[in-house]
């Protein structure tokens, strides 16, 4: 349908330090993306700012959404665009069920009177539903939904709850931020499960990671480097397997020998 994500030229910093120094980067429906690169070259920077976290002042350059500039959007307004970001660190609601807040994120973004009784969001049989048959498709076992989110959950946990949050929210472009630490095996099948799962013609996927072994699991139409707050190689699936090989230091050797 179009609503591909467009990163042009983008420029951000962070408490008056520049972080991103030109990013460009397109990822259309249909396509998997694999953004990696050593700690601190400014990957989450880039997942925070697509989101619009205050934080992250964009200075200059773009981001188009569909065509159209999201800059100026709050962040629920990207989301309801169709934009989605997990989470890197999902923070514990007690006593909030994970079908509860499920249902939340629907309701924040559905148009109004959808349940016909003249509220807005969505009606509980259609909301459940969609659950079930989520959970199916992900094959997750339906107990999973009563529990309290994020409450004592383990890592892998944490992760079927983004990628199960995803499959409800439907999204033109989701984008995953993994954090660099305490992701176990499990946890990365999850992910890389949901991901090859929910992903198909009218979804772009932008997965972020510092981890070579992630793309064991996901396999990506192109992977991209970042280093220092720039793309420094964009390539295929064999960049992946490159990386794995060799780790980052010939990306870094390359740049310092004068390669871009
Ligand atoms: P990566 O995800 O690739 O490990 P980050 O985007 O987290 O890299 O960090 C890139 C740089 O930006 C680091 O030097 C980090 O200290 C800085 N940075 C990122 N977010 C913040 C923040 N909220 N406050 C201060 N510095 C930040
Ligand atoms: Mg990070």
């Amino acid at each position: 349908m179009g609503a591909e994500l467009e990163i042009k030229d983008l420029h951000v910093t962070v408490e008056d330090r520049e972080i991103l120094k030109g990013v460009s980067l397109k990822v259309k429906n249909g396509e998997i993306h694999a953004l990696m690169g050593p700690n601190g070259s400014g990957k989450s920077t880039l997942a925070y700012a697509l989101m619009g976290h205050p934080k992250y002042e964009v200075t200059a350059g773009d981001v188009l959404f569909a065509g159209e500039s999201v800059l100026e959007m709050e962040p629920d307004e990207r989301s309801r665009a169709g934009l989605f970001l997990a989470f890197q660190y999902p923070v514990a609601i007690p006593g909030v069920s994970v079908a509860n807040f499920l249902r939340m994120a629907l309701n924040a973004r559905a148009p109004a009177g959808e349940n016909g009784n003249g509220k807005k969001g969505i009606s509980i049989p259609k909301f459940r539903k969609l659950l079930k048959e989520k959970m199916a498709l992900l094959e997750m076992d339906s107990s999973f939904a009563g529990r309290y989110l994020n409450e004592g959950f383990s890592g892998g946990e944490k992760k079927r709850a983004e990628i199960l949050q995803m499959a409800m929210l439907e999204p033109a472009i989701a984008i995953l931020d993994e954090t660099d630490s305490g992701l176990d095996i499990d946890a990365l099948r999850i992910v890389a499960n949901g991901v090859n799962t929910l992903a198909g013609p009218g979804v772009g996927v932008l997965v972020i990671t510092h981890y070579q072994r992630l793309l064991n699991y996901i396999k990506p139409h192109f992977v991209h480097v970042m280093l220092n707050g720039r793309i420094v190689e964009s390539g295929g699936p064999d960049l992946a397997l490159h990386l794995e090989e060799k780790g980052y230091d010939w990306i870094r050797e390359m740049q310092e020998n004068g390669g871009a």
